[in-house]
């Protein structure tokens, strides 16, 4: 057998209406824009001052229950604090936690219903796989019989019954990251906190302990806080995600809602490629048009901004589309004549780099007909358009 087996087929599956790709849309799961539903952990006006670096910025939280979250950002924007905060390794400078309903001033780690995974899984070398899932129950004194059941339940669900007995030397690094997951399950938390989980792992089998994890936490009903600096993997995990950003947030949305809406230049260029082209704008209304660079006009459905308020549009690279000149509609907003100056093949899609008036413009191309031909190649005039629809006008 080999590690990529998915653990998940051990778990019972999420009824057929709400199993879905993990990262896609749960029409069905959305708390968030439930007026009545009730918070799991709520942040408020939290802050966490390591003597001058402000790790943590005046921030403000809301998690549900059952909600798999993640906090995406660069390294070093607080993310790790934010979580530690949570734990109770780390006591806020300012503002309150709340889990449950309950203040967790003054409550130790031990005693909150919150379990942390660390980046480096932290498992005892000396001790066997089930000793290691067992280490957490027997510390608190849970009589052996249940720590059995426990640990066999444990070892049923990350697929690692046959393994047991073996030591963390013993095992691939997939396996490794399975124990530390079960281990910090073992104990049934309200809360895991996971620490670039699949960090250590790598690309192939980071796949499928992405879908692994997502059928593990929708089937226990376990509120998941995730940190990663990888937008693959928080795409792919969470429900909603927060974007970070020197200790503060940015923007919390749904995967989708980030990506196609972003709220800011700086999640737009975080989240996946764009192209950004500033201006001011020149028509408000139910579309926003723009004074572009070297004379061009760029338009985006209208945000309310007014006339003469500075800000960009920005373009997903695979909302362009390319055109031989001869074909090329004669639109005079959205539309960019260049020539191709680079070409990158990735097998799914081309990445071409078009030399434009406005700077360089990518834009990606599906290479969803099977033919080795390019249909463009260095040096070609083209002309680049897109849909007002797809675009965003962003003055922040
Ligand atoms: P991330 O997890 O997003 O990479 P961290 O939460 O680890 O970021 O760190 C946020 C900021 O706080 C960084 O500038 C980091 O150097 C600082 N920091 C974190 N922990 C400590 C600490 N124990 N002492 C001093 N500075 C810290
Ligand atoms: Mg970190």
């Amino acid at each position: 057998m080999t590690d990529t087996t998915p653990a998940a087929a051990t778990v019972p599956a999420a009824p057929a209406e709400v199993r879905q790709r993990p990262g896609a849309a749960r029409p069905a799961f959305a708390p968030w824009d439930d007026p009545a539903a009730v918070p799991l952990i709520s942040y408020r006006g939290v802050s966490k001052h390591y003597e001058d670096v402000v790790a943590v910025d005046k921030l403000s939280l809301t998690i549900y229950p059952r909600e798999f979250f993640a906090l995406l950002g660069p390294s070093g924007c607080g993310k790790t604090t934010l979580m530690r905060l949570l734990a109770g390794f780390e006591t806020p400078t300012e503002g309150e936690i709340f889990l449950n309903g309950e203040n967790l001033a003054g409550v130790p780690p031990h005693k909150r219903p919150v379990n942390m995974m660390f980046q480096s899984y932290a498992l005892f070398p000396h001790l066997s796989v089930r000793d290691n899932i067992a280490f957490g129950l027997r510390r608190d004194g849970l009589p052996g019989r249940e720590v059995k059941t426990r640990v066999d339940e444990m070892l049923e669900l990350v697929q690692l019954t046959a393994q047991a007995k073996r030591k963390p030397h013993q095992l691939s690094g997939g396996q490794r990251q399975r124990v530390a997951l079960a281990r910090s399950l073992a104990k049934k938390p309200r809360v895991l906190l996971l620490d670039e989980p699949l960090g250590a792992l790598d690309k192939r089998l980071r796949g499928e302990t992405q879908f692994q994890l997502v059928n593990l936490q929708y089937s226990l009903g376990i509120t998941f806080l995730v940190v990663t600096h990888d937008q693959d993997e928080a795409f792919a995990l969470a429900d909603r995600i927060a974007i970070m950003r020197d200790g503060a947030i940015e923007q919390v949305a749904p995967p989708a809602q980030l990506y196609e809406n972003p709220a800011s230049r700086y999640v737009a260029d975080f989240v996946g490629d764009v192209n950004l082209f500033d201006g001011t704008v020149k028509e408000a209304g139910a579309t926003a048009v723009i004074a572009g660079p070297a004379g061009l006009a760029f338009a985006a459905p209208g945000s309310g901004a007014a006339p003469g308020t500075a800000g960009c549009i920005a373009v997903r690279p695979e909302k362009m589309l390319m055109h031989a000149p001869s074909a090329a509609p004669a639109d005079t907003v959205n539309r960019l004549e260049g020539t191709v100056e680079d070409i990158a093949y990735g097998g799914d899609y081309t990445l071409y780099r078009v030399k434009t008036a406005a700077g360089i413009v990518e834009a990606s191309l599906f290479n969803h007909r099977r033919t080795t031909e390019a249909a463009f190649t260095w040096d070609d005039p083209v002309v680049l358009t897109f849909d007002v629809a797809d675009a965003v006008f962003l003055d922040r």
